[in-house]
């Protein structure tokens, strides 16, 4: 593509990976240079123009341009939504004292980093990814770590009661302490926060961490009258109910054909497939968006990693020992393999992702037979 590319971001900062921040970026193992997705030449070698600091406030349709809070008019021919999302803000009495964070952008965790170095107990709102893998960190930097979680187990949304019950194990095994069915209630402190109130307890804390989900950035679409429906509604070219603008990432509601239904995704997968979907459309290639959904997140020395949407299932069926710190569990219904979760065993998930993909029939037996070489299902 031979035209004008202009990004747009409301953020300082070049576009960066998100997942390392709140593991290796956070932990300080990972330098931003190695955050960034490309260097700040390549954007200039290809004639992008990165507009950063500034926000898109609002799409004129029918002239085709859009307004930028620093006074500028854009025209455009085509244009993409990538707004992704925000997260879900926690108001309670004290919400606003110094000390309570939210990790989502990349100076969020610088704030975050600056004082997990002086805090000795931190208390985290939530027992998701970010709250477990914030806890990851911050306990095996040796601060006392404390998490609220509302629901009665960790990971609830994404996967079942034996692995958040191994993924328990996992943090409390190191000092962190779970409280699940927990909600908080109010923040305590004066010049900034130190105690979090929940139920019939006080727990001390020197800093909080929010992490109670995301909302999707759809207000920008829905302003300029694009349908939006939980996310900015897009058909299998990320085009969403305007010909000539698209969306991909967090903000969109897709369809899938892989799960035969339309839903929201909150994974990079889906952003960077959705990513090159939009491209390929805009060039005229027109490939459809067609993905397994998958995610993944470390732990300590433990990666999760889980295809599929598991939630439908009538069966789980094990395979490997949670004792060798390495297993996965296959969800199935009506004997078709809907989702995999892997716990250290990146190699069979390779395999899984295409099991999951070609929807399997199986035999419980056969897949929980370790000595099974899970390949020979690929034939
Ligand atoms: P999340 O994964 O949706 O987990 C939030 C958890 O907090 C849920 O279990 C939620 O329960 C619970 N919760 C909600 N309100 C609460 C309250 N008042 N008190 C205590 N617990 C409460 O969201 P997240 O951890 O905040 O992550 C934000 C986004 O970043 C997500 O899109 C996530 O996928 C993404 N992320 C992904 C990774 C990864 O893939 N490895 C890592 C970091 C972040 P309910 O379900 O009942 O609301």
């Amino acid at each position: 593509y031979e035209g004008t590319i202009t990004l747009i971001g409301d953020e300082s900062f070049a576009p960066y990976q998100r997942p390392p921040l709140s593991k290796q970026y956070l932990s300080g193992e990972l330098s931003i240079d190695r955050v960034y997705i490309r260097p700040t030449k390549f954007y200039e070698d290809r004639n992008i123009d990165l507009q950063l600091g500034a926000r898109v406030t609002s799409i004129d349709r029918q002239n085709k341009t859009i307004s930028t809070d620093n006074g500028q008019t854009l025209a455009y021919q085509k244009l993409l939504i990538c707004t992704g999302s925000r997260p879900r803000e926690l108001n309670i009495p004290g919400s606003d004292l110094p000390g309570i964070h939210y990790l989502r952008r990349l100076d969020d965790v610088d704030r975050i980093r600056d004082d997990m170095a002086s805090a000795n107990s931190i208390c985290i709102i939530g027992g998701g990814y970010i709250g477990l893998e914030v806890a990851a960190v911050a306990v095996t930097a040796g601060l006392s770590v404390n998490i609220l979680e509302m629901e009665s187990r960790i990971l609830q949304r994404v996967t079942n009661q034996q692995m958040s019950a191994f993924y328990h194990r996992l943090h409390t095994d190191r000092g962190v302490n779970i409280h699940t069915s927990t909600a908080c209630t109010v923040f305590k402190g004066d010049a900034r926060v130190n105690s979090v109130l929940c139920q019939d307890q006080s727990i001390a804390a020197d800093m909080v961490i929010v992490g109670i989900g995301i909302l999707p950035n759809i207000e920008l679409a829905q302003q300029a009258g694009l349908e939006c429906d939980n996310g900015i509604l897009v058909d299998d070219h990320c085009r969403t109910s305007d010909p000539d603008i698209f969306s991909a990432g967090d903000c969109t509601n897709h369809p899938n054909k892989s799960l035969n239904t339309r839903l929201r995704l909150e994974s990079v997968h889906n952003a960077l497939e959705q990513g090159k979907t939009v491209a390929s459309s805009l060039l005229k290639k027109n490939i459809a968006y067609n993905q397994v959904p998958w995610f993944w997140s470390d732990q300590y020395d433990h990666k999760l990693q889980i295809v599929g949407i598991s939630g439908d299932h009538d069966k789980v069926v094990k395979r490997g020992g949670e004792e060798n710190r390495s297993f996965l569990l296959f969800y199935l219904k009506k004997n078709k393999l809907i989702a995999v979760d892997a716990v250290n065993n990146p190699k069979e998930f390779m395999i899984c992702k295409k099991l999951v993909a070609n929807k399997i029939k199986i035999s419980s037996d056969y897949i929980s037979d370790p000595s099974i070489n899970l390949s020979e299902l690929l034939s």
